[in-house]
C-alpha cells in the first residue's frame, strides 16, 4: 500500500497542479465521481505524457527526462531542500520530482541546483536576453545545451565574459558560421515508417554534415547535439542569437496515403533575411546534384516556423519521402546519407562563395 498517491487537477487551462491526497491526511476532499474522473483523465495523462521509458535514472540520480539530461541544472536534492510545497509532495518521489521542475519548475523560475539560476543567467547576458525574452526555460536549455562549453557561468553576480561575436564571414570557411538543425527530437520523433524514426535519420544526416563542414574549417553549431526534444522556439531563438550564422534545418518528408511521391523540396522566408532565397537555392540545388533526386521546388514564402522566425539566413530542406517504400529505402542508407551531406555541404560553399 503505498503512503501517497496523487493527482493532477486542472486549475486553469493548460496547467496541471499536482496534488497529494490520500492516506497522510485520511480526507478525500472531492466528490468521488470526481475522483474516479481525475484518475482516468491521470491515467490517460501518464500514459500519453511520461510512459516510464521516457523518464529514467542517470547515475548521478534522476536527472534525465525525455533525452535530455538536466543534471547541469537540477539537483533532486536541492529542489526538495529549497522548496517545502515540492518537498511536501515529492520528497520520496525523484521521478514525480523531476517532472515538475521539468514541466512547471523551471517556467516558474525556480531554482533547481546551486550551480544554475535561471534570473541570474537571464541578467548577466545580453545576447540571451535579446533572443530568449521572458521565456525562462529557454535559459535553462540554453545553459544545458550550449551555455557551459561557451565558457558561461550558471550563476554569480559578477559578468561573466561573454563570447565575442564571430568576425563577419569572410572569404575562408574558418571565418563562416553554420547552424545545424536536425528536425524532431526527444518524444517527437517526427514521421515513423517500418519502426524508423525521422528523427534519426535527420541526425545521422546532420552528423555528417558537421563533419564535413568541420573538415573544411566551418564553425558549427547544433541546435540539438543528441536526441534531446528541442521546441521550435528554441531553434529560431537560437538562430537569432548568431547573426553571424546561417542556418541549415534537414528534415524526411512523408505522405499520408500516398507511396510513390519522392523528391526534395526547401523552404525559405525572404521575409526574415534577404539572402535566405540565395541560401535555400544552393543548398537545394546541392543536394540535388548530389543525389539525383526529383526536385519539388524551393518556397520562400514560408510559414515554417525556423525559416519564417529566422533573422538569418536560413533554410528547412526536406531530403525525401519516408512514405515511398524505394526513396525509404535510400533515406536509411548510411552511403546516401552521407551523399546528401556532401550535396548540402557543396550548397553551403557556393552560397558563401556567391556572398563573399
Ligand atoms: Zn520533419
Amino acid at each position: 500500500m503505498p503512503r501517497f498517491h496523487y493527482t493532477y487537477i486542472s486549475s486553469k487551462a493548460g496547467h496541471l497542479t499536482k496534488t497529494a491526497v490520500g492516506s497522510r491526511s485520511g480526507t478525500m476532499k472531492t466528490h468521488p465521481l470526481r475522483t474516479i474522473f481525475i484518475t482516468l483523465c491521470l491515467s490517460a495523462f501518464l500514459i500519453l505524457f511520461i510512459p516510464g521509458s521516457r523518464l529514467h535514472a542517470g547515475n548521478a540520480g534522476l536527472s534525465s527526462f525525455e533525452g535530455t539530461d538536466y543534471s547541469p541544472v537540477y539537483d533532486f536534492e536541492y529542489y526538495t531542500a529549497r522548496y517545502t510545497d515540492i518537498a511536501a509532495i515529492y520528497g520520496n518521489d525523484p521521478m514525480g520530482a523531476l517532472f515538475h521542475f521539468v514541466q512547471y519548475g523551471m517556467q516558474e523560475g525556480r531554482q533547481g541546483c546551486a550551480a544554475f539560476d535561471a534570473r541570474s543567467y537571464a541578467g548577466r547576458y545580453p545576447d540571451l536576453k535579446a533572443a530568449f525574452g521572458d521565456d525562462l526555460t529557454l535559459y535553462y536549455l540554453h545553459y544545458i545545451q550550449h551555455g557551459a562549453s561557451e565558457g558561461r557561468l550558471g550563476t554569480g553576480n559578477v559578468p561573466a565574459s561573454v563570447p565575442e561575436d564571430k568576425p563577419a564571414q569572410g572569404g575562408t570557411p574558418a571565418g563562416r558560421t553554420v547552424i545545424l538543425d536536425a528536425g524532431h527530437g526527444g518524444r517527437d520523433p517526427g514521421a515513423v515508417r517500418n519502426g524508423v524514426y525521422e528523427k534519426n535519420l535527420n541526425f545521422s544526416i546532420i552528423m555528417d554534415l558537421k563533419a564535413l563542414l568541420e573538415a573544411q574549417g566551418y564553425t558549427v553549431l547544433l541546435t540539438r547535439p543528441d536526441d534531446s526534444f528541442v521546441s521550435l522556439e528554441y531553434r529560431y531563438a537560437f538562430e537569432n542569437m548568431h547573426p553571424e550564422a546561417v542556418f541549415v534545418s534537414v528534415h524526411c518528408n512523408a505522405l499520408a496515403g500516398s507511396s510513390n511521391i519522392t523528391g526534395m523540396s526547401a523552404y525559405c522566408n525572404v521575409l526574415g533575411n534577404e539572402n535566405s532565397p540565395l541560401l535555400a537555392s544552393c543548398v537545394y540545388s546541392g543536394a540535388l546534384s548530389a543525389t539525383g533526386a526529383i526536385p519539388r521546388g524551393v518556397k520562400e514564402y514560408s510559414d515554417l516556423k525556423v525559416v519564417l522566425y529566422s533573422t538569418i539566413p536560413s533554410v528547412l530542406i526536406e531530403v525525401g519521402y519516408m512514405s515511398t517504400p524505394s526513396e525509404f529505402s535510400l533515406l536509411c542508407s548510411p552511403d546516401y546519407q552521407m551523399i546528401i551531406a556532401e550535396g548540402i555541404a557543396n550548397g553551403i560553399n557556393a552560397y558563401f562563395g556567391a556572398t563573399a
